[in-house]
């Protein structure tokens, strides 16, 4: 693999960082995820603006401008020849050689690191036609959750807590409300309205998410921006997440309880399908 660090393309064996860096030591580091569909760059945009409000969220520089971004994206998908697949992007401020709580000056520049993940199927996912078993768990996370930070140590146990369930993934509950799963948002349809809870601190604020929810209501699909809980959930006709990299997700389970039939339900399956489609249109 081809991957981009500082300014340079270079092979993967080859790439340097310092042990220094504040991304690797104190996780002081934002990243985007931008999935590719036929050699070409989903939501590019979206991400971009993203990036921007994480990192003024936290006073760090930019690492490069929007378009030198853009051709950098172009550049590794063309170098590693990416048909279907996902770009990582990360920006850490840096280091000034030594560990040290406090920021280093504001002249110390920003480490920008991105590589590829090649993902031949991701459009046409058997994981999508089965539906995800999810499960529950305390949202224990920081409050700035809108902030795309690195900081994936819990939603990465998250993962594994369900895994160890023989779930797919899990949902996270704080104050007795559902606010996202691990890696995605999280949405229920009960009577023909999608619910999904309403952006604040507390939940990232998915790119994903913004475009699903545009379409849905181009379909004329009801929706309600609201809190909800985990047993609402459960007696839901269907249910949903989104991410940039597993598009529209349908749930057929919630802590052991299957939803509806058992099968992805027809909104978010056909929500999926509307997505991808729109979506290939309005690639770059
Ligand atoms: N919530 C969390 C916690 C996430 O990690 C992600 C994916 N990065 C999402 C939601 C979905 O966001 P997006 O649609 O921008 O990928």
């Amino acid at each position: 693999r081809t991957v981009y660090v500082n300014g340079e393309y270079l092979p993967e064996t080859d790439a340097k960082i310092s042990i220094f860096d504040r991304g690797f030591l104190m996780a002081d580091a934002v990243y985007e995820v931008t999935s590719v569909l036929d050699g070409k760059l989903i939501d590019f945009e979206g991400h971009a603006v993203r990036l921007k409000r994480s990192l003024d969220a936290l006073d760090m520089a930019e690492p490069c401008t929007k378009d030198e971004l853009l051709d950098i994206h172009r550049k590794l998908v063309e170098l590693n020849e990416i048909n279907e697949g996902l770009i990582y992007l990360q920006v850490t401020r840096g280091s000034d050689g030594d560990r040290d709580f406090v920021f280093p000056s504001e002249d110390t520049a920003p480490t920008i690191v991105l590589f590829t993940q090649n993902k031949p199927g991701l459009a046409d996912s058997p994981a999508a036609r089965k539906g995800a078993k999810i499960i529950s768990i305390d949202d224990i996370r920081w409050g700035r959750r809108d902030i795309k930070t690195v900081q994936l140590l819990y939603p990465s146990m998250g993962k594994m807590m369900a895994k160890k369930a023989g779930a797919d993934d899990a949902w996270m509950i704080e104050d007795g409300y559902v606010t996202e799963g691990t890696s995605n948002n999280a949405y229920f349809v009960k009577n023909g309205t999608i619910v999904t809870r309403p952006l604040s601190n507390d939940i990232l604020h998915g790119i994903t998410r913004k475009a699903v929810l545009r379409m849905a209501e181009e379909a004329q699909m009801k929706i309600e921006e609201r809190l909800f809980t985990i047993d609402e959930a459960k007696e839901a006709d269907e249910a949903f997440t989104t991410s940039a990299s597993a598009f529209v997700m349908p749930v057929v389970e919630i802590d052991g309880v299957a939803l509806g039939d058992g099968t992805p339900g027809p909104i978010a399956c056909r929500l999926r399908e509307i997505y991808l489609e729109e979506s290939r249109a309005a690639a770059v």
